[in-house]
């Protein structure tokens, strides 16, 4: 370990330590550690089991879990163009009320989308100006912008999304096959990974319109018309062409122990593929959408309790690589229909979801919360080639992390979100676990329940090349 006054020697002056977190539990991908850290310029420069050096800032982290930032990997904030639905100062306020440092936007939702470098830097500007945790932005994969992926990837962009069914969103269509194997080869040649929203269109659109020959539109019939098996269909195909064109490959959103057998299996092969959950899958089920309604729509949908179950069996075993919100939400009267196919899908979860996740992790903390430590913010930093900076609470990293207090039930209520719109699945749920401060390069962003007024918004982040 790389000692404080070591690193300092290096100016003739030595500098004072801006901050230094003192006596709490960190979390680390390896275990739990009781250590203090000290912070300058921003950056960890040094982790020991006690650090009585001068600092300018003390944070008193004792009877506290201090866990790595969350890197999220997958929100749709929906600016510019629809920030009626969420916008990067709420939706960046959302995250770091939950403990998150960074995230990655989607191409999509936004309008335009994000399928040129143009538009992702116009995106960029806005992010700079009002996001309140740094970020990192994907490029979209559509039919028509092959030509524009260098750009794209000069630009900066984090990777490239494609949908393989339907986004809902019509300036976003989704790729064919023969659309996809051609995107996916460019984007092995440009060093590009690419995500994909996994579900066949073919399949989904037969059993949607079963149901709807039934006259069925209720929960039970958007859970019908999406079995597992049209998840399934389109992890296969997209196994396949990452197979063939050697693409690096990221399934989001896998909703399904199954769909992680196939991403596992293909990994055997030495297919380079990675897979996302989200909290949603691994928090609620079935029965959670017929009882909650539009508000738990999402595509894949929720499954049911043996497979939710199922899911926590494959993170414990370090088969699922990242777990990221899929923040989606939408303005509340695209949420109000009986209709769940007339509804907008999309579950808005990026500021309780993963405190959820501490506090199911709550009793198992010593063998769990080292596992959040890693799909949550180191196996997100390395698998997009941000962890020189992110990822870990580690000498040279930015000083990016939350505390977590772990207490009594505590119900989470619709005053608690900092989302553009107070609508939540989370909202009546309890939690044992709470988010009480979250910094970003040793800056308060959040604290005891408010944000806090940053000397820096945040910073874009491109993966290293
Ligand atoms: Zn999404």
């Amino acid at each position: 370990m790389k000692s404080f006054t070591a690193f300092a020697k290096k100016s003739s002056e030595p500098e004072r330590l801006e901050l230094v977190v003192r006596g709490g539990k960190l979390v680390t991908p390896d275990g739990i550690v009781r250590a203090d850290f000290g912070v300058m310029r921003g950056k960890i420069v040094e982790v020991a089991p006690k650090i009585t050096d001068d600092a300018d800032a003390t944070l008193d982290a004792r009877g506290s879990h201090v866990f790595p930032g969350i890197v999220d990997a997958h929100v749709h904030f929906n600016e510019p163009g629809r920030a009626d639905w969420e916008g990067l100062a709420t939706g960046s306020a959302a995250l770091a009320a939950g403990g998150g440092t960074c995230y990655f936007d989607m191409p999509l939702n936004s309008e335009p989308p994000v399928l040129d470098a143009a538009r992702l830097r116009e995106k960029r500007a806005l992010a700079e100006e009002k996001s309140c945790v740094d970020f990192a932005l994907w490029g979209g994969l559509v039919p028509g912008n092959l030509d524009k992926l260098a750009g794209l990837r000069d630009a900066g962009a984090i990777g490239l999304k494609a949908f393989m069914c339907n986004s809902g969103i019509d300036s976003f269509p989704r790729v064919d096959e023969a659309s996809l194997r051609e995107g996916m080869k460019r984007a092995a040649k440009l060093g590009l990974l690419v995500a994909v929203h996994a579900e066949d269109e073919a399949l989904a659109a037969k059993f949607t319109a079963e149901q709807k020959a039934k006259g069925r539109t209720n929960a039970r019939a958007w859970l019908d018309s999406r079995p597992v098996e049209v998840e399934l269909a389109a992890i296969r195909t997209a196994l396949e062409l990452a197979g063939e064109t050697g693409c690096a490959l990221h399934i989001v959103h896998v909703s399904s122990p199954e769909g992680i057998a196939l991403v596992t299996a293909a990994r055997d092969q030495r297919v380079d593929v990675t897979a996302e959950t989200c909290p949603h899958y691994l928090l609620l089920n079935d029965k959670d959408v017929v009882r909650l309604g539009p508000i738990a729509k999402c595509a894949p949908p929720l499954r049911d309790e043996k497979r939710r179950l199922g899911l926590w069996t494959e993170l414990r075993a370090g088969r699922i690589h990242t777990v990221g919100s899929d923040h989606s939400p939408s303005r509340p009267e695209m949420k109000d229909s009986a209709n769940m196919f007339a509804v907008w899908g999309g579950i808005a979860g990026c500021q309780h979801g993963f405190e959820l996740l501490f506090s199911e992790c709550a009793k198992s903390a010593e063998k769990d919360l080292p596992v959040l430590a890693a799909v949550l913010a180191r196996n997100v930093a390395r698998r997009f080639r941000l962890d020189a900076r992110k990822g870990e609470l580690a000498e040279g990293r930015d000083a990016d992390f939350s505390l977590v207090k772990f207490g009594p039930e505590r119900e989470i209520a619709a005053d608690d979100l900092w989302t553009r719109h107070r609508i939540s699945a989370y909202v009546g749920r309890t939690s044992r676990a709470r988010v009480t401060h979250t910094y970003v390069r040793g800056c308060a962003v959040y604290a005891d329940g408010r944000l806090t007024n940053l000397p820096s918004p945040g910073q874009f982040l491109a993966p290293h090349r």
